[in-house]
């Protein structure tokens, strides 16, 4: 979600800081702008809309600068409230959201300040001014002591031509140092490259960068040393590669996705020993992390694992369930950095219990409080809508409750073989989106490891069509929904699971009796000739506990063509960020 970023050096830092906004673009943005500091003042650019808008400022002069996408919390999407901020020295670029700004606020218009936006962070740079006695570091520290809420700040001084003053408090920020220049940015991504060393920032640092160096400083000021994060420059691969869209590679990247994880999974094995002496477990997520931790907890109770429950992050967090030193929490995010999921684990470690981290991002802010690290080797995943990562996350999440449980079964080693078939047998769902496309609801049903992804496949839906969508368990359907189906509500029936197939299909008859046009989903084929309904998908079968890996397959995909047969961007859906970075 949004992101800051932030040069100085020898190169051009437009250009420097336009692609490192470029690289951040997929973590979703609303505006764009970018300040430069040339000629002792700052030069402004900033618009609503795609970073595009500002490429002309790469041909600006200026060897320092810092930009900035907005999702925007406080005030609306206006140029005005895009950042960066600037109050007369200082010119400020934040992520996140400042709690007691209007407190703040307040004082600063007592003193008689002008403000220029409705934004929260632009009093940062008025607290900047305030506390400004000729040291930037002991300004930046009596101001955030001052704020409340969260935080990734870069910040410009007029009177440091060459410096930039970073901070963080539960927003992202990774500094990257190399001979050319310094990196400040909310993401690996934008500063991950050849010859740059990259550091983690932790709650409560502080940076300073300067064209030939950084310097790290605790919350008290004193320097302290800090130990470069290791990465792989093919993990932050980010190119099209050919495709039109990264959703569509990406759903093409599943069975690689799944294989690099179950192998990269043999290797972490050990690690999930220490993790054994527990009563409990919660898996905690959101979105696409709690479908896939709802179908991991079908699987350790088919694993006969101890009481295990999967619960959606921002419930959890406020919510009553025990929650003690005999509890394990296994956090599920993408990226790591989903601020819901991060706040579930750090109440859940408060009261003792034991976390495990499930990311695709190997340094965030979710493993850095974990106890144990699985990573999803999904690769880059662009796109806001998630795909391969969810299948990478079921590989781990089954994989981590195969070799917790006393079943001695192991997750099938064919399964990313299944997942090219499956893509492969799942393409005619082109058709299907084509008429879906003018649905007026569209609902996604099943049972059991059906239901779990028919849940994914209607929040696919929703995300990059805009059009209503609902997952469904079958046999609820006659409980309420029903009495919203008729011709213009497709359904979607999932059959994967022979136990449960005769009574998904007696929905599907009901359904169908009510007029509304079916689309079937299994992989049992005396179920594929399904008379009433519109078309099936065929898909391959293997164990039902392993069908979501496959099953949620077709239903990316008819997301996928729908959304851009409607003329939907698939990548960047509206309203919506890749990494939630704030509550
Ligand atoms: N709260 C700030 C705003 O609304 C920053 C939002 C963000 O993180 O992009 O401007």
């Amino acid at each position: 979600m949004c992101g800051i970023v932030g040069y100085t050096g020898r190169g051009s830092a437009a250009r420097a800081v336009f692609r490192g906004l470029k690289a951040l673009e997929y973590r979703g943005y609303d505006s764009v702008g970018i300040a430069l500091m040339h000629g002792g003042r700052f030069a402004l650019h900033k618009r609503v809309g795609r970073v595009d808008c500002i490429q002309d400022v790469q041909e600006q002069n200026g060897e320092i600068g810092i930009g900035h996408t907005r999702w925007a919390t406080h005030g609306g999407v206006t140029e005005e409230n895009a950042h960066p901020h600037v109050y007369q020295r200082f010119a400020v670029v934040h992520n996140g959201i400042i709690e007691n700004y209007r407190i703040l606020k307040e004082e600063c218009l007592l003193r008689g300040e002008r403000f220029s936006s409705e934004t929260d962070s632009e009093v940062i740079a008025h607290l900047f001014e305030w506390e400004y006695r000729g040291d930037l570091l002991s300004a930046a520290q009596r101001v955030c002591r001052r704020l409340r809420g969260s935080y990734a700040i870069a910040v410009l001084c007029l009177d440091f031509p060459s410096v930039i003053l970073c901070a963080k408090k539960d927003s992202p920020l990774l500094v990257g140092a190399s001979v050319e220049g310094q990196f400040a940015a909310s993401d690996l991504s934008a500063v991950a490259r050849k010859g740059v060393t990259c550091y983690r920032m932790e709650n409560g640092e502080f940076s300073i960068l300067d064209k030939e160096s950084v310097s790290f400083f605790g919350a008290d000021g004193t320097a302290i040393e800090k130990t470069p994060v290791s990465y792989s420059l093919q993990e932050q691969d980010t190119e099209l590669g050919g495709y039109g869209h990264y959703m569509i590679k990406e759903i093409d990247e599943i069975p690689q996705a799944v294989e690099r994880t179950i192998r990269a999974f043999k290797r972490e094995i050990e690690a999930v020993q220490g993790l054994k002496d527990v009563f409990r477990i919660h898996i905690v997520g959101c979105g696409t992390a709690y479908h896939s931790g709802i179908a991991a907890k079908l699987f350790a109770q088919k694993r006969g694992c101890v009481s295990t429950e999967g619960y959606l992050a921002s419930e959890y967090r406020y919510g009553d369930q025990t929650v003690d030193a005999n509890t394990l929490v296994i956090a599920v995010s993408q990226s790591g950095e989903t601020a819901d999921t991060v706040a579930a684990a750090v109440m859940a470690k408060k009261r003792g219990a034991k976390l495990l981290a499930i990311t695709n991002v190997a340094h965030s802010t979710l493993t850095s409080y974990a106890d144990c690290v699985l990573h999803t080797k999904a690769g880059c995943e662009v796109a806001v809508a998630a795909t391969k990562s969810y299948n990478a996350q079921l590989a781990v999440l089954y994989s981590f409750f195969d070799a917790f449980s006393a079943c001695r079964e192991r997750i099938w080693k064919g399964l990313p073989d299944l997942c090219k078939k499956t893509i492969e047998a799942s393409r005619r769902v082109k058709e299907w989106a084509n008429q879906m496309k003018s649905a007026k609801c569209a609902y996604f049903i099943g049972r059991r490891f059906d239901y779990a992804v028919a849940m994914e496949g209607s929040l696919k839906w929703k995300e990059i069509t805009y059009l209503p969508g609902d997952g469904l368990a079958a046999g609820e359907l006659k409980h309420g929904t029903l009495a919203l189906v008729d011709e213009s509500t497709p359904v979607v029936a999932l059959i994967t699971d022979q136990a449960v197939a005769d009574k998904t299909f007696n929905a599907v008859h009901e359904v169908i009796a009510r007029g509304a046009p079916v689309y079937v989903v299994t992989s049992i084929p005396s179920y594929a000739n399904c008379e009433g309904a519109v078309d099936t998908v065929l898909i391959p079968q293997t164990k039902e506990e392993y069908m979501p890996m496959l099953s949620v397959i077709p239903l990316q995909l008819l997301a996928y063509y729908a959304a851009v047969a409607l003329g939907n961007d698939p990548d960047k859906p509206r309203n919506l960020a890749k990494s939630v970075t704030v509550e």
